[in-house]
């Protein structure tokens, strides 16, 4: 095949970037006492692959080898896929290849994610223990290369774009949850996004209070406070945003914690900068929504990190032990919620720069009734 043309140029490039993971990578087994690793995390797979399905794959490299197996359903996409070499096993005998592969080599296997029966077999096939270790690719995801960025602000937009198009019209009284998210779904893969990022969240009125509430069959009414939460994925990386809109007027308190949350999130997104912590960061949102009174009713964390995974590092949290560099990506999503009652949320998703940070969600969180 000749590297002549656009498309070889593309795949020079992947495999190049594949080559520096996989050399950075090799450099940390080597730090945590291994020479050979399996990965198992399927984006840890793509990460090192390029491979779409990754579930269905692993990536195993080995002192002179790195090598993607996966099973003869992926023959044709592996060998279009795959930046490296590629090698087809059926599941049943995957055990005895890898250990034919592996040799005497140290084995680190992923201690957060391989199941510990799957451990058990591979001690079993390999005559000794694998060596376990956690947050094996954390460091080296953890700040994202201008390739990735350039895909996480393809997925903000299309994720804003996704924003307006139900705003213009789905989003109304007398719609069910269901059929606003199917929309965002809809219009998303129409537009050339992968997929959603994850399963949208709509929840309006008393709904509202479930901060992962997925969009139900509930109708709409008027003077629901909506909250929507979800993105864009393009390239196998993740945009996640929300936004709560009012359905006609909204009666309090919630209209006041409103106009909180978006002090709180506009407060802690202003904060994000290089050599900021985790906690600190959480702490600028939970200190605004305490002076309004709210401290407790905001449940969860502030932000994380999104990549390949929709959670990934760093984490801005109370017990996060993260600082910000540049190149980080992370969501700001305070949020306040009352059983019974309802509640909201507002998340961009942020890019952390040598200067500060770069807001890539631009969809507007002005309160906005509709
Ligand atoms: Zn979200
Ligand atoms: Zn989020």
């Amino acid at each position: 095949m000749s590297d002549a043309g656009p498309a070889g140029r593309r795949d020079a490039a992947r495999r190049a970037t594949t080559a520096a993971r996989l050399a950075a990578l090799r450099a940390r087994l080597a730090d945590l006492g291994a020479e050979a690793a399996l990965l198992s995390a399927p984006a840890d797979v793509r990460w090192a692959s390029g491979f779409t399905t990754p579930a269905d794959g692993r990536v195993l490299l080995t002192p002179d080898a790195a090598l993607l197996l996966t099973d003869d359903r992926y023959t044709a996409q592996a060998a279009e896929e795959s930046t490296i070499e590629v090698r087809i096993v059926a599941a049943a005998a995957r055990l005895e290849a890898l250990a034919d592969l592996v040799g005497s080599a140290t084995l680190g296997v992923q201690a957060d994610h391989l199941t510990w029966q799957a451990a058990r077999e591979l001690e079993e096939r390999l005559g000794r223990p694998p060596l376990p270790l956690a947050d094996l690719t954390r460091p080296l995801r953890i700040v994202k290369t201008p390739d990735e960025i350039a895909r996480l602000r393809e997925a903000a937009r299309l994720t804003d774009a996704a924003f307006d198009h139900v705003l213009a019209g789905p989003l109304r009284a007398g719609t069910r949850e269901v059929d606003v998210a199917l929309e965002i779904e809809r219009f998303i893969r129409g537009q050339g996004g992968e997929a959603v990022s994850f399963e949208v969240i709509v929840a309006g009125g008393h709904r509202s209070a479930m901060p992962h509430g997925v969009a139900s069959e509930r109708v709409i009414e008027r003077g629901d406070l909506v909250t929507l939460d979800f993105g864009a994925r393009v390239d196998g990386y993740h945009a996640d945003m929300t936004r709560s809109v009012a359905i006609g007027p909204v009666a309090e308190p919630l209209r006041s914690w409103y106009d909180a949350v978006l002090d709180a999130q506009r407060a802690a997104v202003a904060a994000i900068r290089p050599g900021l912590s985790g906690v600190d960061a959480d702490r600028v949102a939970r200190e605004r929504l305490g002076r309004a009174g709210l401290a407790e009713r905001f449940a969860h964390s502030l932000g994380h990190g999104v990549g390949l995974q929709i959670h990934e590092a760093p984490s801005l949290s109370t017990r996060s032990t993260d600082v910000l560099a540049p190149g980080m990506a992370v969501t700001v999503e305070p949020g306040v919620y009352q059983p019974g009652l309802g509640g909201l949320r507002i998340e961009d998703l942020v890019l952390v720069t040598a200067e500060g940070h770069e807001v890539l969600s631009r969809s507007p969180k002005d309160y906005l009734e509709l």
